[in-house]
């Protein structure tokens, strides 16, 4: 750069902080470094100082003074409280117009907050989901930056150029103002997690109903990676299944203890598909999944309980694995469309006007959920942005279909052998859910008006009716 200033600024130099300061350096940007404590900027600079052009600071003020106007900070602390004092100890430094981007994973609701009172103060808050991990953050990330328009003219052309690109296209694009790009995020995750369940139960069923090896089941999502699955969690599952453990030379899988944490935003997205009334039931079911796996008194005061008389094993292993390989499709195909309607609803409520098909098209690369499929969902709002339901799509619902078998084969067969896979069981729940003519739900108004009188309507006349139940009428 011409002058002595920095174009970006990172604070909070932990592993992302630090591999997206580098991943800008390398392109070329004059980077403004800060760290609450001064090792980490030091750290950085000593092992990789010279892939770029850095400014070491080390108060906030020598930070804010270091940068060009408009002044451009990127948050990469942790999320919540820590994440909130910079933005104040930043806004106090800065002038209108500015910048402050938080690339952590904050609550979207918190970005709301916030960015109604940096624009109070004339200050531009964008508010940016960045997927993709350590890894991502260095070679280019996914980014999914929200808040005004205006901030995105001047940032955007930054972002986009370390982003990941697929066909020549950033994996960037803005999301719409304050929340959004949090909330799509946010719901990234939540698919994240059903993308890993889903997997977690077709390993499962692989291990206990036809008794492969960890070898032979990494062979298989190998082979499953060339196909219609072809993505970077089934890719990585086949090197986690084949990875041996140093110590005892046992699948390392066989000694990881089966209990999965979380840092909550599963959690936060189901909590969010209950309030807008969506039913994200895959990632439901995932997140409850991990809670369950972690349940360790309860799971060891159950252990005995009874299985009844449970059926053996498929015949057939080719066809089962192939059974798996479509019953897996297919569940996904229903977390994703569970998702997008989320996003959808989460847009109509806080009016972002968020374009799916722009999303897709950003989280076909850089971050965890990138996938082959993600064009076809790329297809599908473009050739209809106004698709009712994922499923509905000309080349989902084909491919469904064709699976269709499959997938009630393996539920059937999970149930009848005693192995659980609640993701698998409950995507085709919604499925026929979604396309049966008449549900239950009748008689849930019925009983509804019958104890609360909370009336119900008619499929013959308009208006809200109430039946004096027990009465001859
Ligand atoms: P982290 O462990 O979440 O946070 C550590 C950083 O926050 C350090 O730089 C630390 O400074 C700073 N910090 C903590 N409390 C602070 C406070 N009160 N005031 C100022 N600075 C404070 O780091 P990370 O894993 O690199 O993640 C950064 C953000 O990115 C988080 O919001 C995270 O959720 C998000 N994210 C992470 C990933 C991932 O794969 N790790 C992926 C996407 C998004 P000191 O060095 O002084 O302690």
């Amino acid at each position: 750069s011409t002058s002595n200033l920095a174009q970006i600024g990172v604070t909070g130099l932990a592993v992302m902080g630090s591999n997206l300061a580098r991943n800008l350096a390398r392109h070329g940007y004059t980077v403004a470094l800060h760290n609450r404590s001064i090792a980490k900027t030091d750290a950085l600079l000593e092992n990789h100082g010279d892939e770029g052009t850095f400014i070491r600071t080390e108060s906030m003020a020598d930070f804010v003074a270091a940068l060009e106007r408009p002044r451009r900070a990127l948050i990469m602390v942790k999320a919540g409280d820590a994440t909130d004092s910079v933005i104040e100890e930043l806004a106090d430094l800065m002038e209108p117009g500015d910048v402050i981007i938080d690339g952590g994973n904050s609550l979207y609701t918190d970005t709301i907050r916030r960015e109604a009172a940096m624009s109070k103060r004339g200050l531009n808050f964008v508010g940016t989901g960045i997927s993709g991990g350590e890894e991502g953050a260095l070679n280019g990330p996914s980014i999914m930056p929200g808040g005004p328009a205006e901030a995105y003219e001047s940032l955007g052309p930054l972002l986009e150029s370390i982003s990941a690109h697929v066909d020549g296209t950033p994996c960037c694009t803005h999301i719409g103002p304050n929340g959004s790009g949090h909330f799509v995020k946010m719901v990234h995750n939540g698919i994240e997690y059903a993308d890993m369940q889903l997997i977690g139960e077709a390993y499962d069923l692989m291990r206990k109903a036809l008794t492969m090896s960890t070898d032979e089941i990494a062979d298989v999502f190998r082979q499953w990676n060339s196909g219609d699955l072809e993505s970077y969690l089934v890719e990585i599952t086949a090197e986690v299944l084949a990875q041996k453990d140093a110590e005892t030379g046992k699948p390392l899988i066989d000694v990881i203890v089966d209990e999965a944490g979380q840092k909550g935003t599963g959690r936060w997205t189901v909590k969010s598909a209950l309030d807008l009334g969506i039913p994200t039931t895959g990632i439901a079911e995932a997140v409850f999944a991990r809670a369950l796996s972690s349940s360790r008194d309860q799971r060891t005061a159950a252990r005995d309980l009874a299985s009844g008389k449970l059926a053996g094993a498929p015949t057939d292993r080719d066809r089962f694995v192939a059974d798996i390989n479509a019953a897996l499709y297919a569940s996904k195909v229903v977390a994703y469309a569970q998702g997008f309607d989320q996003i959808r609803a989460g847009s109509a409520e806080y009016d972002w006007n968020v374009d799916p098909g722009a999303l897709a098209t950003i989280w076909r690369g850089g971050c965890i959920i990138r996938a082959k499929f993600l064009n076809r969902i790329v297809d599908a709002y473009r050739d209809d942005p106004d698709l009712p339901s994922l499923l509905l799509a000309p080349y989902f619902r084909e491919a469904v279909s064709a699976g269709l078998d499959s997938w009630r084969r393996v539920v059937a067969t999970a149930s009848t052998m005693g192995i659980p896979v609640p993701a698998f069981a409950s995507s085709l729940s919604y499925y026929d859910g979604l396309r049966a003519e008449r549900l239950p739900a009748a008689l849930t108004q019925g009983l509804r008006d019958f104890f609360g009188a909370h009336t119900y309507k008619r499929v013959d006349k308009p208006g809200s009716f109430h039946t004096l139940w027990g009465e001859q009428t």
